[in-house]
């Protein structure tokens, strides 16, 4: 793999493509279990992500992720904005000397330092029904150079049928069984469009 900030900016466009077009399905997931905003706080954030790359034109893999870290921080609204915000601030910091990342397990350690920085801010750990039930098995599969779509997809649907403990969906007790977690929806979004790049 040969990730430069060419790359990684390729693989943020496929990433805001994908949060626009599926928009309606994120916030119908969130409806059941949440207040049904969860594609809207996203589009929004990464629309802010997009205006803010046009304008800032960052040439380092580094200043990439910072962009989208504030874009998200400042324009999402919902928790999850501050969430994703902290992993990609992490994932900044985590980048400040690197031009090229060239194995899997390179950006598995480097997405690990943004797993943290969200269980940092939101406290949850695997198997508590939020994002973190998708970056925890993709940080530990790239980790391992194995991360695959099957892998993503299951980590996504592993949520179905767990009881949230953290965010809206935590009020709802047993009643949130059945229904996939709309932040593990959009985090599978994110690593499924990184894979054309892995
Ligand atoms: P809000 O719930 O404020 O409307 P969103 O709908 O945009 O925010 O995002 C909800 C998602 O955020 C959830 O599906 C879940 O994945 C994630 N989330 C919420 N709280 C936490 C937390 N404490 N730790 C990790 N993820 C969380
Ligand atoms: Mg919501
Ligand atoms: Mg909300």
């Amino acid at each position: 793999m040969e990730i430069t900030v060419k790359e990684l900016q390729e693989w943020l466009a496929d990433f805001a493509t994908e949060v626009k077009a599926k928009k309606d399905y994120l916030s119908e997931l969130d409806t059941p279990i949440g207040d049904g905003d969860h594609g809207n706080n996203m589009a929004r954030g990464m629309e802010a992500y997009e205006e803010s790359l046009a304008k800032q034109k960052p040439t380092t893999i580094s200043d990439t992720f910072k962009i989208l870290a504030m874009a998200l921080i400042s324009k999402v609204g919902g928790a999850s904005g501050p969430l994703y915000g902290s992993a990609f601030m992490n994932i900044t910091k985590a980048t400040k000397d690197i031009t090229v990342i060239t194995h899997q397990a390179e950006l598995g350690s480097l997405l690990e330092t943004g797993l943290k920085g969200i269980q940092q801010r939101g406290k949850a750990e695997a198997g508590d029904k939020t994002m973190v039930d998708v970056w925890f098995p993709v940080v530990t599969a790239l980790k391992e150079e194995s991360l695959t779509s099957e892998k993503i997809e299951a980590a996504k649907e592993s949520t179905k049928n767990l009881v949230a403990k953290k965010g809206r969906a935590s009020y709802l007790g047993e009643r949130a069984v059945g229904h996939i977690d709309p932040g593990a929806a959009s985090s599978a979004l994110l690593f499924t469009t990184l894979l054309k790049f892995c």
